[in-house]
């Protein structure tokens, strides 16, 4: 806990990330381009930097957290601004692209680089419920997961720096997903006089139940072999109808299962109608319209 780190960007999040720095004990040196953001933290021991550069030099740690990776390089772009010998852990949201381009750069300038991603609210952060993915060098990661671990649980990825982006969104692709269908149907009991508390436990139950297939379902993807063990894509395909057709009988919004059933059956036209749901990995494999 004695272990100093630097907080730079603080913005909602950066606030609450140099936040649990201190509650944790940690000498914390905070910058901010905006420097009354840091009061509350100054107020509560955090020191704050006169400038990125000083910002830097005080901890082998240093916390990135601001808008995009744009403001990141403004940020570093400068030439007074020393990386040599730092260790970056770059929590701002982007693409894994940026995230493995940000990584040369910042390698190529002597730091050490980790790229993250969180999947948490500014008020989660400090609690296990803050989760922190991570991609990186694994021994960096390592070195400094003890410090870390003051913003919450904190999850290693693998060395490919582009990995906490496409875990965060993948994360959020399904977060969507399970909304969306919870949505769709609430609208359809709305219809009936049901209302949304009735309906979200049975939903919940639901997708629950459904989440209990994803390891089987993986290990069909990773064979590449889709045997129809419980349905047929066909059989899902005309249940997928007839959420359509009673969506639009009842007068709700039928677009997202349409788009569902365009995939399904694009992909019965590829041959596939006599094997399981996963096979449509072969659709969501691909480009948009191909
Ligand atoms: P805020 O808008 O509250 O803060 C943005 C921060 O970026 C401020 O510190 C701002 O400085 C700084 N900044 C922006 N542009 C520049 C620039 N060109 N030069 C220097 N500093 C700059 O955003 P959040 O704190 O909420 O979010 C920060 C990151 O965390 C984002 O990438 C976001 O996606 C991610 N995140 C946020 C979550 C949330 O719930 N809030 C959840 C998960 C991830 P200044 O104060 O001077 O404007």
């Amino acid at each position: 806990t004695d272990t100093p780190v630097t907080v730079i960007g603080l913005g909602l999040m950066g606030q609450a990330l140099a936040g649990a720095f201190l509650k944790a004990g940690h000498p914390t040196t905070v910058w901010n381009r905006t420097t009354s953001k840091a009061d509350a933290l100054v107020a509560g021991g955090a020191r704050l930097a006169p400038t990125v550069g000083d910002a830097l030099e005080a901890g082998s740690l240093t916390i990135i957290c601001v808008t995009d990776y744009q403001a990141v390089r403004e940020l570093f772009g400068a030439s007074d601004v020393a990386l040599d010998g730092t260790t970056l852990v770059n929590l701002t949201s982007g693409d894994s692209a940026q995230a493995r381009e940000t990584a040369r750069w910042a390698e190529q300038r002597g730091a050490r680089y980790l790229d993250g991603a969180i999947m948490a609210v500014p008020p989660a952060i400090g609690t296990a419920e803050a989760v922190i993915l991570l991609s990186g060098s694994e021994a960096d990661f390592e070195a400094h997961k003890p410090t870390l671990d003051a913003l919450g649980t904190v999850t290693y990825l693998g060395a490919d720096h582009g990995l906490a982006s496409l875990y965060d969104v993948a994360g959020l692709a399904m977060m969507w997903s399970v909304l969306n269908a919870w949505l769709q149907g609430t609208a359809l009991l709305r219809t009936a006089g049901v209302d949304a508390a009735t309906y979200a436990p049975f939903a919940q139950r639901i997708a629950a139940g459904v989440a209990e297939w994803l390891p089987g379902y993986a290990r069909q993807i990773d064979s590449g072999s889709f045997p129809a063990e419980v349905s047929a894509l066909e059989t899902d395909a005309r249940a997928m109808a007839h959420l359509i057709e009673e969506s639009e009988a009842v007068g709700v919004n039928a677009e997202l299962p349409k788009l569902i059933k365009a995939m399904a059956d694009r992909s019965i036209a590829a041959g596939h109608g006599g094997e399981q749901y996963p096979v449509l990995i072969e659709e969501f494999g691909k480009p948009s319209g191909d």
